[in-house]
C-alpha cells in the first residue's frame, strides 16, 4: 500500500510550489483546488515582478525569505523549462524606479541607498541615460531615476502551467472542482477532509488557500489570523515588441513589458471583500498612469482588464508554519503583493517543515500567533 499523501489545500502558486518541492524530494502529494483550473485566482492575476533581494544581507526574516526566493527563481525557471518544455517567461529584465517630484525623489534616493548598503547594484540614471535605456519615456517628466539590474520578471500564468505539468509528471495527485468544506478530527489530529468530491484523507495537511485561508482555518482552529482579500486591478496593452524593455515602477504602480510586446499596467489596493471585477474609475486611473509614463501607449488599444484578490495579512508578513494545537496541519498563506516572488523560498522552507527538519529559519517571525 502506498503511504498516505501530504494534502495541500489550494492550487495557486503557493500550493503548487510546495507540492512540486515535496514531489522532487520523493513524497506522495495531493493538491485539492476548488476551481475548475489550477492557479486562476491571485496567481493568474499578478504582474510577475520579482524585485532584487539577497539572503546574505537580509535585514530580517522577511527579507531573508525574499532573498532566498530570489536566489531560487532562476534555477526553478530553468528546471521547469527542462522538465516541461514550458518557457515561463522568466527574464532578468531589470527595473527602473522613477520619481516625479522632489519629495518622492528624496524617499526614492533613501531607499536606493539602503539597497546599495545591502549590496544591491543600484545605478542612478540622468536624463540622457534614462532616454538611452528607454526611448519611449519622456525623461523631462522625471526628477530622479534609478536602474536595478537584478529585478526579474516571469509570466505567472505560464509559470503556474509549468508547475502543474511538472507536478503531473512527478505523480502528484491533482484534483480540481474539489472544495474543502470542513475538517474531521480526533483529539488534536486531523483525520480527513470533507470536500465537494467526498471524503479525502492524508498524513498531513497544508492550508494554501490564498485570500480564503482564514475562512478555512476558522473551521478547525480559533486562532484569528485575519487574512483579508485585497483587490488589485490590471490593464493590458497590445504593443509592438520592445516599446519598453524594463519594468517601470513609480510608487506602487508599474508597467511590465512582456517579450511579445504586451504591456501590463497596475495596480491598486482595494478592500472590497471577496468581490472581484474591475471598475471604470480605476481602469481610467491606470490608463492615465500608463500614458503619463509612456505617451506612445495612447496610440495602443487596451485589450484586457482584470482583477485578483491578494491574500493580505495585517502586517504584510505571510503566515508560515504549524497550526498550534493541531498535530498534522500547517499553513502557508498571506503573501499579499509578493506571493509569486516568495513562492520558491516558501516551498523549500515548508517542505523542510513538513519533513520535520530542524533549521535555523526564524519561524516565530511568520507564526500564526505572532
Ligand atoms: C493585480 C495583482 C498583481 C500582483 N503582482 C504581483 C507581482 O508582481 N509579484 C508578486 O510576487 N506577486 C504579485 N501579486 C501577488 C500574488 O499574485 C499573490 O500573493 C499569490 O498569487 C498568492 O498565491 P496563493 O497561492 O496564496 O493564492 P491564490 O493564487 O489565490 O490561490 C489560492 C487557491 O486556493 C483555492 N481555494 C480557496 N479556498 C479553497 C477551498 N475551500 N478548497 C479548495 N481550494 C480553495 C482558490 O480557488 C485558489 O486557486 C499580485 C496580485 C495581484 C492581484
Amino acid at each position: 500500500m502506498s503511504p498516505e499523501p501530504t494534502v495541500i489545500i489550494g492550487g495557486g502558486v503557493i500550493g503548487l510550489s510546495i507540492a512540486y518541492e515535496l514531489a522532487c524530494r520523493g513524497h506522495q502529494v495531493q493538491v485539492l483546488e476548488r476551481g475548475s483550473q489550477f492557479g486562476r485566482e491571485a496567481s493568474w492575476a499578478g504582474a510577475g515582478i520579482l524585485p532584487p533581494a539577497n539572503p546574505d544581507s537580509a535585514l530580517d526574516p522577511s527579507d531573508y525569505l525574499r532573498g532566498l526566493s530570489h536566489q531560487l527563481h532562476p534555477d526553478w525557471a530553468a528546471r521547469l523549462k527542462s522538465e516541461t518544455g514550458i518557457d515561463t517567461g522568466f527574464r532578468r529584465c531589470g527595473g527602473i524606479y522613477l520619481a516625479r517630484k522632489s519629495g518622492e525623489a528624496a524617499s526614492l534616493t533613501g531607499y536606493m541607498h539602503l539597497l546599495a548598503e545591502q549590496g544591491h547594484e543600484t545605478i542612478h540614471l540622468d536624463q540622457d541615460k534614462l532616454l538611452a535605456l528607454e526611448p519611449a519615456l519622456d525623461p523631462e517628466q522625471f526628477h530622479t531615476a534609478y536602474l536595478l539590474p537584478d529585478e526579474f520578471t516571469l509570466r505567472n500564468p505560464r509559470h503556474v502551467k509549468a508547475l502543474v505539468k511538472a507536478c503531473e509528471q512527478r505523480d502528484v495527485q491533482l484534483m480540481t472542482d474539489c472544495e474543502i468544506q470542513d475538517f474531521e478530527s480526533s483529539g488534536e489530529t486531523i483525520t480527513g477532509l470533507r470536500t465537494s468530491r467526498g471524503r479525502i484523507t492524508g498524513k498531513q495537511y497544508c492550508i494554501a488557500a490564498g485570500a480564503w485561508s482564514s475562512q478555512l482555518l476558522r473551521k478547525i482552529s480559533a486562532i484569528p489570523t485575519g487574512i483579508v482579500p485585497i483587490r488589485g486591478q490590471m490593464i493590458l496593452f497590445e504593443g509592438p515588441k520592445n516599446l519598453i524593455h524594463r519594468i517601470l515602477n513609480e510608487g506602487s504602480r508599474y508597467l511590465v513589458p512582456r517579450s511579445d510586446g504586451r504591456i501590463l499596467a497596475g495596480s491598486c489596493e482595494e478592500e472590497v471583500g471577496f468581490q472581484k471585477g474591475t471598475t471604470r474609475e480605476m481602469l481610467e486611473q491606470l490608463t492615465d498612469f500608463a500614458y503619463s509614463i509612456v505617451p506612445a501607449l495612447k496610440e495602443l488599444e487596451v485589450t484586457l482588464s482584470w482583477s485578483g484578490l491578494r491574500p493580505g495579512s495585517f502586517d504584510g508578513v505571510p503566515y508560515l508554519g504549524k497550526v498550534p494545537n493541531v498535530d498534522n496541519l500547517v499553513m502557508a498563506s498571506g503573501h499579499f503583493r509578493s506571493g509569486l516572488h516568495l513562492s520558491t523560498g516558501t516551498a523549500v522552507l515548508m517542505a523542510d517543515l513538513l519533513e520535520h527538519k530542524t533549521s535555523e529559519f526564524d519561524w516565530e517571525h511568520f507564526s500564526l500567533i505572532r
